[in-house]
């Protein structure tokens, strides 16, 4: 299949869109032929990419909102604008997420709430909102943002992976669901990847962290976006309830 038609016509929505791997998702998927609606934050954030987005190309279907992605009723006005402006939803990625890594001496319960409010309660919220619009249409793909720690944990900071975790129970739980509306769920779990955040850590460290993955190299953000093409495509029509790695076959 032509990549630059991979989704031709279909509408999709992206949370976590402004920045990072999300960015590089909008991005993928624009140039496959998608309308995008890329969810961030804030309005500033939203609109910066959406300016970045515009000065690569002007014609990029692409639109922004930033709902209140912990608060239920927003997140269904969100759902309900889109399918009325685009008349379906036929992809969405829940990809924004937030990480930390306190030890449990230091962990504070609501630090532990914002993270499973985010990372958990959000994802829940957005696909109860759209999954009704999917079925009536026929069908769907939703895609997920986990990580390499949804495996095997990680040694502070158990909040992150714990949310984690949960997400992929959601993907597979969901996957068997639904599959009965032809609505595809997947999650892709992506190893250390060259975000912002990794791009300021110093060089050693890269080099040390590098040197734990088979690939010997942390991954780009285009190259978890190329994973979230494939499942949010029908390239993938018969594949759900996948927790797909993009890590390089990093050790955990
Ligand atoms: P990032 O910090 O660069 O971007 C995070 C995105 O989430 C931004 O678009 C931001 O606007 C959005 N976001 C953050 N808090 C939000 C909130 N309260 N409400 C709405 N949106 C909010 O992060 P990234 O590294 O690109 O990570 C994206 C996803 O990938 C996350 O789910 C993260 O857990 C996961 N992940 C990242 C890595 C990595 O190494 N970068 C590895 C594994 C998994």
């Amino acid at each position: 299949m032509d990549v630059k038609r991979m989704l031709e016509g279909k509408v999709a929505i992206v949370t976590g869109g402004t920045r990072g791997i999300g960015f590089s998702i909008v991005k993928k998927f624009l140039n496959a032929g998608a309308s995008v609606v890329l969810c961030g934050s804030r309005q500033e954030s939203v609109e910066k990419a959406l300016g970045a987005l515009k000065e690569e190309n002007s014609e990029y279907p692409v639109t922004g909102m930033w709902p209140e992605l912990t608060d239920y009723a927003a997140v269904e006005k969100a759902a309900a604008e889109v399918k009325e402006k685009f008349g379906k939803i036929d992809i969405l990625v829940n990809n924004a997420g937030i990480s930390a890594r306190e030890s449990i001496y230091d962990y504070k319960p609501e630090d532990f709430a914002r993270i499973m409010n985010l990372n958990v309660n959000a994802v829940f919220y957005f696909i109860r909102a759209v999954v009704p619009y999917m079925k009536e249409q026929g069908g769907g793909s939703i895609v997920n943002t986990s990580s390499v720690v949804s495996l095997k944990g990680q040694a502070a900071g158990c909040g992150y992976p714990t949310s984690k975790f949960a997400v992929n129970g959601l993907t597979v739980s969901l996957a068997r669901e639904l599959g009965k509306d032809r609505i595809r769920v997947n999650a892709v779990a992506p190893g250390v990847t060259r975000t912002d955040m990794v791009a300021a850590l110093p060089e050693e460290m890269v080099k040390r962290i590098s040197a734990a993955i088979p690939l010997a190299r942390v991954g780009e953000p285009e190259e978890v976006a190329d994973a979230f093409l494939f499942l949010a495509s029908d390239m993938a029509s018969y594949v759900t309830g996948e927790v797909l790695s993009v890590d390089g076959a990093t050790i955990p």
